[in-house]
C-alpha cells in the first residue's frame, strides 16, 4: 500500500514538473500536445500519515541474562504499549528537537523509548516482545543467554544470618527502585560512584548457607576505604534515604537516586549521606561516604542501577552512551 503511494507520488510529482515546464519553458516544443494541468489528484495521494509507519525497533534480538534491551517505537500519536514474557514495561516519549515550537512538538510526539530489563535469573530461552497500539501490534522473537557468572556459596555467622530487613526498609527501597518519571536527567555515560578498586562484580549467583542458588550480586562493589566519597553517576534526584536508626537493618545507609525514564541507582552501608531527600544531584556531586553499615563484612560501597525496579549491571551505563 505505501509502495504503491510512493509510486504514485513520484509519478504526481514528476508530471507536475512536466506541467510547469510544459507552461513555463517548453511552450515552442510541438511533441507536448496534451499538457497536464490539473494536480488535484496528486494532492489526494499524498495523505501518507504517521499512523501507516508505525515500527518497533530492538537494539538485539539476543541479550545475556542481566542485559537489557533498548526499545524505540516510532509512528504512534499515544504512548503504546510494551510486554517482555507478558510483563508490561513503560514507554518514554523521546523528543528529538528540544528547540521545537510547542505546537510542533504537540504533533512530533511519534517517538517512544523503553527499556526492558533482563532479570539476572532469567532461565535462558526463547522469548517475546510485543507492542500494541489500537489494532495495530508487532511481536519480535528474542533470545536470552546465560551470563555465566559463577556461583558464590556464601556462609553466614549465626549473628549475620539473624539480621532481617525490616518491613519499613523492604517498602521504601523496593518502591523507590520502581519510580517512573518522565524526565530524562542524564546524559551520555555514568561515571564510577567510586575511583577505587572493584571487588564484587555485578550478577555473581548466590546460595547462602547451603541452600538453593535462589539469589545474586544485585551491583558492583568497590573496595573503597570508610569515609572515602561517593559521587552520583550522572544527574538525578535523591529519591529516598535510608538509616540504620529508621531499621535500615541490611542496606544500612542509603541513598537512592532517580534519573528519569525508569532508571534508578542505589548506594549501600554508607557511614555518612550528604544529600537529603527531593535534592537534584549533578554527576560528580558527593552524595555520601563509604562505610560498613548493614549487613557488609568491611567497608565498601555497593552500587546498584535498576531498570523499572529489577537491578541490571552498571557496567553498561558507564562502558556506553545510553540516550
Ligand atoms: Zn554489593
Amino acid at each position: 500500500m505505501y509502495m504503491k503511494k510512493l509510486v504514485t507520488f513520484i509519478t504526481g510529482i514528476f508530471m507536475s514538473f512536466q506541467s510547469i515546464f510544459a507552461n513555463d519553458v517548453v511552450t515552442t516544443s510541438t511533441e507536448i500536445k496534451t499538457p497536464v494541468t490539473t494536480q488535484a489528484p496528486i494532492e489526494n495521494e499524498l495523505v501518507i500519515t504517521a499512523e501507516e509507519i508505525k515500527t518497533l525497533k530492538i537494539d538485539s534480538n539476543t541479550k545475556k541474562q542481566g542485559d537489557f534491551f533498548y526499545v524505540t517505537l516510532s509512528g504512534f500519536k499515544e504512548t503504546p504499549t510494551l510486554w517482555f514474557n507478558t510483563t508490561e514495561y513503560p514507554c518514554f516519549e523521546i523528543i528529538e528537537n528540544q528547540t521545537s515550537t510547542v505546537e510542533s512538538v504537540r504533533n512530533q510526539k511519534q517517538i517512544f523509548r523503553a527499556f526492558i530489563p533482563v532479570e539476572n535469573m532469567t532461565k535462558p530461552g526463547i522469548y517475546s516482545i510485543l507492542a500494541k497500539s489500537g489494532d495495530w501490534e508487532k511481536k519480535e522473537s528474542v533470545t536470552i543467554l546465560d551470563n555465566n557468572k559463577p556461583i558464590s556459596r556464601i556462609t553466614l555467622s549465626d549473628s549475620k544470618s539473624q539480621i532481617y530487613a525490616t518491613e519499613k526498609e523492604l517498602d521504601i527501597v523496593g518502591s523507590s527502585l520502581k519510580t517512573l518519571s518522565n524526565k530524562k536527567l542524564w546524559n551520555g555515560k555514568f561515571v564510577y560512584p567510586s575511583s577505587a578498586r572493584k571487588s564484587s562484580p555485578f550478577g555473581v549467583k548466590r546460595s547462602y548457607n547451603g541452600g538453593p542458588v535462589d539469589s545474586y550480586h544485585k551491583g558492583l562493589d568497590f573496595a573503597a576505604n570508610q569515609g572515602a566519597p561517593v559521587t552520583a553517576p550522572c544527574d538525578g534526584k535523591v529519591v529516598a534515604i535510608g538509616k540504620v536508626e529508621d531499621g535500615f537493618n541490611v542496606h544500612g545507609n542509603t541513598v537512592i537516586l532517580d534519573h528519569g525514564h525508569g532508571v534508578t541507582s542505589i548506594y549501600m552501608h554508607l557511614s555518612k549521606i550528604n544529600v537529603t531527600k527531593a535534592q537534584d544531584v549533578k554527576v560528580g556531586e558527593k552524595i555520601g561516604e563509604v562505610g560498613h553499615t548493614g549487613i557488609s563484612s568491611g567497608p565498601h560501597l555497593h552500587w546498584g542501577v535498576y531498570l523499572s525496579g529489577i537491578s541490571t549491571d552498571p557496567e553498561q551505563f558507564v562502558k556506553n552512551s545510553i540516550d
